[in-house]
């Protein structure tokens, strides 16, 4: 049986891991891609001391970190839990590889992209709408593109994407841009970035590849031409594999202070709780804080 079961590999798990490392415990670590979120930044201009990086730069530097431990931390990336059970002294852990037990529950498995739900969304995902401007904007260069959204995340891909694109179209179906000021300054004006406001998208056209976007706008219904959308509409926590803690009614899990849920022995860090900051720099701490739980819970149980 592993000491902790640790569910994640973005920013809150592998700062996790390094603490319970430290402490020699056996963890059993799971993981979609290391690294999480961070990779579909652009810039990350905000942690402390490693200002000016790209995402990918910046998780870069956390592998780093986190290979001084490989002895101790069992990584199993690209291979994620599907669902979580109790059993006695513990939990088990169920992916398609395999099932494994640990005395204690950590999970920093974040959020993931929220979806429109309208129509062609599905069939042309993956052939010019996509979820990561981050990592396909460059893949549009002298393109026209539209970015779907109204928060820092959209912001953030509109700028990204008006490095490449001939025309970036936000659309946003809220009054305004809401988030950070700086991010809204500049798409606002900027030369490349068009910011539509009050309009909602409808559906994306195309066959086998997007050809045309719909959207309202003003009252009437408009068919553009469009190379690539980028759906940049929020996130929902990756909380569904495990259906025995407290969540709210975003599924994001309830924790206190400690990092500790409503389950004896289950911490949770990151996005996919309710804490109010969804940020690198946050995931980090309560990363750090959760594993320093786990540690003392490992410590009072044994
Ligand atoms: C486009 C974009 C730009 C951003 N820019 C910034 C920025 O500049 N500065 C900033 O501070 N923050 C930024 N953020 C927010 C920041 O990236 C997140 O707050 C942070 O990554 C959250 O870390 P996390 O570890 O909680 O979760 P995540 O980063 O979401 O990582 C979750 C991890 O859990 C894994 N996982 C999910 N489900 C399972 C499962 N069932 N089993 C096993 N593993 C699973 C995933 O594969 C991933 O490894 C940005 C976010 C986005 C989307």
């Amino acid at each position: 049986m592993y000491d902790v079961l640790l569910v994640g590999g973005g920013p809150a798990g592998m700062a996790a891991a390094i603490y319970l490392a430290r402490q020699k415990l056996r963890i059993a670590m799971f993981s979609g891609e290391l690294g999480g979120q961070v990779i579909w930044s652009s810039d990350v201009e905000n942690y402390l001391g490693l200002h000016q990086l790209t995402g990918v730069q910046l998780v870069q530097r956390f592998q780093k970190h986190l290979e001084d431990y490989k002895q101790v931390i069992e990584i199993h990336e690209n291979e994620k839990v599907t669902s979580v059970e109790r059993v006695s002294g513990g939990f088990r852990a169920i992916t398609p590889k395999g099932q494994y037990e640990g005395k204690a529950l950590l999970i920093t498995s974040g959020a993931k992209h929220r979806t429109l739900n309208v129509p062609g969304e599905k069939e042309l995902a993956g052939n010019g709408v996509t979820y990561c401007a981050t990592c396909d904007a460059p893949l549009y260069m002298d393109k026209i593109v539209y970015v779907i959204g109204g928060g820092n995340s959209a912001m953030d891909a509109a700028l990204f994407a008006a490095k490449y694109s001939k025309e970036v179209h936000l659309l946003t179906i809220n009054e305004e841009l809401t988030g950070d000021l700086m991010l809204k300054k500049s798409c606002l004006s900027h030369a490349i970035v068009k910011v539509h406001t009050k309009t909602k998208t409808v559906r994306f056209e195309g066959k086998g590849k997007l050809e045309r976007i719909a959207y309202e706008e003003g009252g009437e219904e408009r068919v553009m031409p469009a190379d690539a959308a980028f759906i940049e509409i929020g996130l929902t926590p990756s909380s569904g594999f495990i259906n025995f803690v407290k969540k709210n009614q975003w599924q994001e899990i309830v924790v206190d202070k400690h990092n500790a849920t409503d389950v004896e022995g289950v911490f949770a860090a990151g996005d996919v709780t309710d804490v109010t900051e969804k940020q690198i720099a946050v995931a980090v701490g309560e990363g750090s804080k959760a594993a320093l739980s786990v540690i003392k819970y490992l410590m009072t149980t044994a």
